[in-house]
């Protein structure tokens, strides 16, 4: 299949180095990286959609995203597909689809999780809005991306599935971290807090599988001196998606507004910007009531 990539950063660049393994033809574009082995230059996103039939953007926001469909959308094939998979919100996959649809292009959004380390090795799990012909057409490219890929609804549903799950991810990171600083100051072993939350009803997958506590439960960034994983930068973003949608449709979102306030303080004002987002430990362990 002949692919246009627009976005070829941490995520992007394996996502398309793995569709070149598969025997694709990756044209890419991004304005800064170079492109990886294998993935063809273009100078311009619009260079790199000419005859492509999808074009999949893995751009760090929902402001990038619009631009970028504004410019490229107009200059692919008539009934192409914009497969979009940043994580961008629920308007943002909106404003795509309109302007897919009046230039007679097909548009998914088909955000990931699953990280760095899921984009190597093709573990990716999307989570993808659109209509169910349009999922059922990229399967072949699921597959070479990802282990997983479910179809959530409708344009925007992709999106809305993935900043709930990360809204439930980084409110228990703030809570878990929390509680350890806490279990520090009562004077707990912090192995102890681990056997014993991680098999209780605290377990989550933040305790159980991304454990913040360096040394303690499985690999983790919190083992490689909170090196990213998924930078605390990147959940301010997600957090604040789920404020807006949750303002969008009226819902009651009283957790995860707090906990896109502690993250922002976090990155903005303190020193949490470029760490993983497990790194919020630190920021609990020097801090008091006050
Ligand atoms: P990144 O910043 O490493 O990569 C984004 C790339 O887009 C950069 O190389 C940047 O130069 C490029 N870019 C920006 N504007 C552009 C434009 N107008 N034209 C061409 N290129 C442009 O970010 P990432 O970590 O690869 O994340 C990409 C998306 O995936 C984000 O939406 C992020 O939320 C999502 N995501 C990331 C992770 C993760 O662990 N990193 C996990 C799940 C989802």
């Amino acid at each position: 299949m002949k692919i246009g990539f627009i976005g070829v950063g941490n995520m992007g660049a394996p996502m398309a180095v793995n569709l070149v393994a598969a025997g694709h033809d990756v044209t890419g574009h991004d304005i800064v990286t170079t492109m990886p082995e294998g993935v063809k230059t273009a100078t311009s996103g619009v260079e790199a959609v000419q005859g492509a039939e999808v074009v999949i953007t893995m751009l760090p926001a929902a402001s990038d995203v619009e631009e970028v469909a504004a410019q490229v959308i107009p200059a692919m094939e008539k009934g192409a597909l914009f497969f979009d998979g940043s994580t961008a919100g629920v308007a943002c996959a909106h404003r795509v689809a309109e302007i897919a649809k009046a230039h007679g292009v097909r548009a998914i959004d088909a955000p990931v999780s699953g990280g760095i380390g899921g984009a190597q090795a093709a573990t990716l799990t999307f989570m993808v809005g659109g209509t169910k012909a349009d999922f059922d057409a990229c399967q072949d490219l699921f597959s070479v991306m990802g282990q997983k890929a479910v179809y959530c609804g409708e344009t925007g549903k992709g999106q809305a599935v993935k900043i709930c799950n990360n809204m439930i991810a980084g409110v228990s990171m703030v809570v878990t971290c929390e509680a350890i600083a806490l279990a520090d100051k009562l004077g707990l072993d912090r192995q102890t807090v681990f056997d014993v939350v991680s098999t209780s009803t605290g377990k989550t997958w933040v305790m159980n599988d991304y454990c913040p506590m360096p040394g303690i439960g499985p690999k983790a960034p919190s083992d490689n001196d909170y090196k990213p994983g998924f930078t605390a930068d990147l959940m301010i973003k997600d957090l604040r998606l789920s404020q807006d949608a949750a303002a969008e449709v009226d819902a009651d979102s009283p957790m995860g507004a707090r906990a896109a306030e502690v993250f922002a303080q976090y990155v903005e004002e303190e020193d949490g910007s470029g760490r993983d987002f497990s790194s919020m430990l630190l920021r609990f362990e020097k801090r008091g009531s006050g």
